[in-house]
């Protein structure tokens, strides 16, 4: 899952993108709202985090551009300070949800999962495949019931194939949603992860289509 965080206090755009990436999130920072604009329209995010007061454009109008584009990423808006911003303004500007500052860390990781879950499949938040099943809340994967342990970046990889399960994901699909766009690297590194997938979760169930992607079996 890709986040794209508009912050322009440095220091709290710093932490929550440290503490996002630790979860597995790919995560991608500016510091401005037009750049922030900007790079929403660049790359398919599964969800935004947008601070209010900005330089260049403020958040509302970063939101309100967005949603006129028929831009529908999820956006979960920060609010400076109890009752100085206005929150339903906030969304009815087009943002999902808001958290007002000083915020817990446990709560906004609740609220973006929550958000990016929405997005995806209902509110349920086990997908299954056959044998497997991912959940998403708890962040637990198991096979036949067994419990696999998986590092945050395996399961990221992972969940975009369980996503959409029984259908070829391509290796830049699964690049575009677990890789930030900071990372320079060999695009190679998904085959890496799937191999360890593979070996972790049993043979099977991850189907190579030559050319094309890695498709998830339903019926493994
Ligand atoms: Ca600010």
């Amino acid at each position: 899952m890709r986040v794209l965080i508009v912050e322009d206090e440095r220091r709290l755009a710093l932490s929550l993108a440290k503490g996002l990436t630790a979860e597995g999130f790919a995560v991608d920072v500016v510091h401005d709202g037009l750049e922030g604009l900007h790079q929403a329209g660049q790359s398919a995010y599964d969800l935004v985090i947008l601070d209010i007061m900005l330089p260049g454009m403020n958040g509302y109008r970063v939101c309100s551009t967005l949603r006129a584009a028929g831009n529908d990423v999820p956006i979960l808006m920060l609010t400076a300070k109890d009752g100085e911003y206005d929150e339903a303004e906030g969304l009815d500007t087009g943002a999902d949800d808001y958290l007002t500052k000083p915020f817990s860390y446990v709560v906004l990781l609740a609220r973006v999962r929550a958000l990016v879950r929405r997005r995806g499949q209902g509110a349920s938040p086990v997908l299954r495949a056959g044998s497997l099943t991912v959940d998403r809340g708890a962040r637990r994967v198991a096979r036949d019931g067994a419990a696999v342990a998986l590092t945050a970046k395996e399961f990221a990889v992972l969940e975009q194939l369980a996503l959409r399960a029984g259908d070829v994901v391509s290796k830049a699909e699964i690049l575009e949603h677990v890789w930030d766009f900071a990372y320079e690297g060999d695009p190679n590194i998904v085959e890496v992860y799937v191999s360890t997938l593979r070996r972790k979760l049993g043979a099977g169930l991850i189907e190579t289509v030559r050319g094309a992607g890695y498709r998830l079996v339903t019926r493994a």
